[in-house]
């Protein structure tokens, strides 16, 4: 079943014309829990990893830790929001879901090409993992929405628009940031769903602002944000991927497009 997202309970662009520059197109992944195979896109599901590749280990424990799937997508199943290397076709996320120290989870980004994998290998048993950092198995119905920045609109604009926004709520209910910015949930491209002050990160190769890849928020069912269930899901418990990261916060990766190999990085906040 597709899932579509409501359209923005007002209309943002017309309220709040100096938000246009800004906006961006992200996919909404909207995993459900399911029994997706290697070969198809997933939250949590198996990866399609070669057997002649060792399986990502985190490095952050004195025996090394096997990392656990988080999201496998197929190019052929999103949208274009965010270019794939040349000669890849598949993105392969995965973290470790054990404590450690300053973070919850250590992020590991694969790029491939899904016909070039051949044999693939069984992810190993997982050891101990923090509660709620493994995603359960979801398959995913991609989706593309517009966003408008809500904590990344430049601080200048949002002293411009403060008072209008605090006015269309008491006229009409609904709140830019949570209802009208950007998405909740897991998404590809668009801006990061920060519940907190941004940290966008530098490339440490070439110190320039790295760009947003992929958000996995806890959860896309956040009371606030009923304006953006989907209107499949309205009368229904949202079945997802169960995660708690935090107190219901984010993990957010970013990548160097410019650099060799993509170097990539990540933020969280609860
Ligand atoms: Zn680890
Ligand atoms: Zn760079």
């Amino acid at each position: 079943m597709t899932r579509r997202t409501p359209p923005r309970p007002l209309d943002v662009e017309a309220l709040f014309p100096e938000v246009v520059p800004f906006r961006r197109e992200a996919v909404r992944l909207h995993p459900r829990a399911g029994a997706p195979t290697c070969g198809d896109s997933s939250v949590g599901g198996p990866l399609l990893w070669p057997a002649r590749e060792p399986w990502p280990e985190c490095s952050e424990h004195r025996r090394g830790s096997p990392m656990v799937p988080v999201a496998q997508i197929h190019r052929s199943d999103v949208p274009d929001v965010v270019p794939f290397p040349d000669g890849c076709d598949l993105l392969q996320v995965l973290w470790c879901p054990c404590s450690h120290e300053g973070g919850w989870v250590v992020p590991q980004v694969c790029w491939r090409s899904a016909g070039a994998v051949g044999e693939v290998r069984q992810a190993p048993p997982a050891t101990e993992a923090a509660y709620g950092q493994v995603p359960r198995p979801c398959v995913v119905h991609p989706e593309l929405v517009t966003e408008y920045p809500s904590w990344d609109l430049p601080y200048e604009l949002w002293d411009a628009l403060e008072d209008r926004f605090v006015q269309v709520e008491k006229e009409t209910g609904w709140d830019y940031q949570y209802h009208l910015s950007t998405a909740p949930g897991i998404k590809l491209g668009g801006y990061p769903g920060w519940c907190q002050d941004p940290q966008w990160p530098n490339c440490p190769d070439c110190r320039a602002p790295m760009d947003h890849l992929l958000t996995v928020e806890s959860t896309e069912e956040a009371d606030c944000r009923q304006a953006w269930t989907p209107v499949e899901d309205r009368d229904a418990r949202l079945d997802g991927p169960a995660l708690v990261l935090g107190d219901l916060g984010g993990v957010y990766l970013f990548e160097c497009r410019t650099c060799p190999g993509r170097p990539f990085t990540h933020r969280h906040d609860s």
